[in-house]
């Protein structure tokens, strides 16, 4: 499936932790047949390489020669998904010299999907903003800090029970924080983008509402 002027189709979605990015990326990238690029990843496997390296994440020298040196095998590690290091890929995503090292390889996968891909959906913070500001579809997905953090709380006890959620609550304002105010692409909806605030929408209705806005804009359901 191309948008209107046979370009691939691309879908930019951005937003702040556990807003639903995640779930309705991949609802959209099967619906729509387009490979899928979560590019959170990228930054968390900065972030781990530095602390399992046993550096500081704020050290901009030092991320940025692990940004470059980033390899595909890098980001299957595990414990990518730990909160530590969201909070190390948050510091090592306001290094200026990180985000210009992965923002090509961004780029290629949203104009050059895998073969078979009918085009590319990618979520982050920055998608609709820097990385594809030509995007077909922008979407904003937002939802209410507490009801984020109640999610990433769940998320989090199911591999460990020791999780206190006032802990979760307050990473999660921190990474927010961060994240919104740095000086290089911070955290904020493209003028362009469609938000949808998922405080009190099931995944399904989500998705419903997303599909409506990227047909309205592709003439395609
Ligand atoms: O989305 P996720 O929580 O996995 O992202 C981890 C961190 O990576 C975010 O808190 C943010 O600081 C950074 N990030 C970013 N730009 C993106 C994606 C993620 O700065 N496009």
């Amino acid at each position: 499936m191309k948008a209107d002027n046979g370009a691939p189709m691309i879908i930019a979605i951005d937003g702040p932790a556990a807003a639903g990015k995640g779930t309705l990326a991949r609802q959209i990238s099967s619906h729509f047949n387009l490979a899928y690029l979560d590019t959170g990843l990228l930054y968390r496997a900065v972030g781990k390489k530095v602390l399992d390296a046993g550096g500081d994440p704020t050290d901009a020298d030092t991320a940025e020669r692990i940004a470059r040196g980033l390899a595909a095998r890098d980001l299957t590690a595990d414990g990518l998904r730990l909160d530590a290091v969201g909070q190390a890929a948050s510091k090592v995503s306001a290094v200026p010299g990180v985000r210009a090292a992965l923002l090509d390889f961004q780029k290629d996968f949203a104009t050059s999907p895998p073969a078979g891909a009918a085009g590319a959906v990618l979520d982050g913070r920055d998608i609709g903003t820097v990385v594809c500001p030509e995007a077909t579809a922008k979407l904003f997905i937002t939802a209410g800090t507490e009801v984020r953090a109640e999610r990433r709380f769940k998320e989090l006890h199911e591999a460990d029970t020791t999780v206190i959620y006032a802990r979760v609550l307050e990473d999660m304002k921190e990474r927010d924080a961060r994240d919104s105010s740095r000086s290089v692409a911070p955290l904020e909806p493209a003028q362009d983008a469609n938000i949808i605030d998922t405080s009190l929408l099931s995944a399904d209705q989500v998705f419903d509402q997303a599909r409506a806005y990227i047909a309205s804009k592709t003439q395609k359901a």
